[in-house]
């Protein structure tokens, strides 16, 4: 679903990717380790445009979103990204956060953006917590509405930028574990993450990257469980 090819970005006289191939299969799950300033958050970026590739070509489902032609806002609709803070919109309380893109993007009627803001709160664990405002919910909550919100624009993949970063420990078990059970149910996610276990046991493939390459990838548990590269042994040495 995904397919990038020879991609380099630059930021002024700054190489941030220098040279990145590679692939999301449809239903498959890929996890994005590395040091900070490695080009993690830039190459997710990168898949939806959000930064513009230097060089170097970005398929998703087959459209070339680095094709000057193509339709970027509506080839943007089908990939879902969490970030790592949640930005929601904290004048809208949860269900109109929801609702609004759905609504102004999609052109979908008030009452099926509602119905599809309901059951992707009911796959999240939020049911009954649609008229709450974002300041009301835990930072675990809001990470949650985060995802009902990106998961209701029906996404062919979803992007997630370090999505536990920013949460107390103890709230970060619960959108692992939404993601999981996305994960279970067949979505095509793309994941930057630092939390190895879940990378080892959710991840179909991982890749490590340090200064703008992808320096070493292959099946969560060997990359993880018995990384080949020195540079990937020395971070796990440090993470794990
Ligand atoms: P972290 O784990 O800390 O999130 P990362 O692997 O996500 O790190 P990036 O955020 O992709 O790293 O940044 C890679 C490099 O690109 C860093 O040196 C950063 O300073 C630089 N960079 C990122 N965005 C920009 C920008 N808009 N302008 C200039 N430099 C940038
Ligand atoms: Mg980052």
């Amino acid at each position: 679903a995904v397919d990038i090819a020879g991609l380099h970005k630059s930021f002024g006289p700054v190489e941030v990717l220098r040279g990145i191939d590679m692939q999301v299969k449809r239903g498959e799950v890929v996890c994005i380790i590395g040091p900070s300033g490695s080009g993690k958050s830039t190459l997710l970026r990168c898949v939806n445009l959000l930064e513009e590739p230097t060089a170097g070509s970005v398929v998703v489902n087959e459209v070339e979103l680095t094709d000057p032609d193509v339709d970027i806002d509506a080839a943007r609709t089908k990939i879902g990204m969490v970030f790592q803070s949640f930005n929601l919109f904290s004048h809208l309380n949860v269900l109109n956060n929801i609702t609004v893109a759905q609504i102004k993007v999609l052109k979908r009627g008030k009452a099926e953006a509602e119905r599809t803001a309901l059951a992707n709160l009911e796959r999240v664990g939020l049911t009954g917590r649609g008229t709450a405002m974002p300041s009301e919910l835990s930072g675990g909550q809001q990470q949650r509405v985060a995802i009902a919100r990106a998961l209701s624009m029906n996404p062919d993949v979803m992007l997630f930028d370090e999505p536990t970063s920013a949460l107390d420990p103890e709230l970060v078990g619960d959108v692992l574990a939404v993601m999981r059970r996305l994960a279970d149910e067949g979505m095509t996610m793309l994941v930057v993450t630092h939390e190895m276990q879940f990378a080892r046991e959710v991840a179909d493939r991982v890749l490590f990257m340090d200064g703008g390459v992808i320096v070493e990838e292959g099946l969560s548990e060997e990359v993880i469980g018995d990384p080949q590269e020195e540079r990937t042994r020395a971070f796990l040495s440090r993470v794990l």
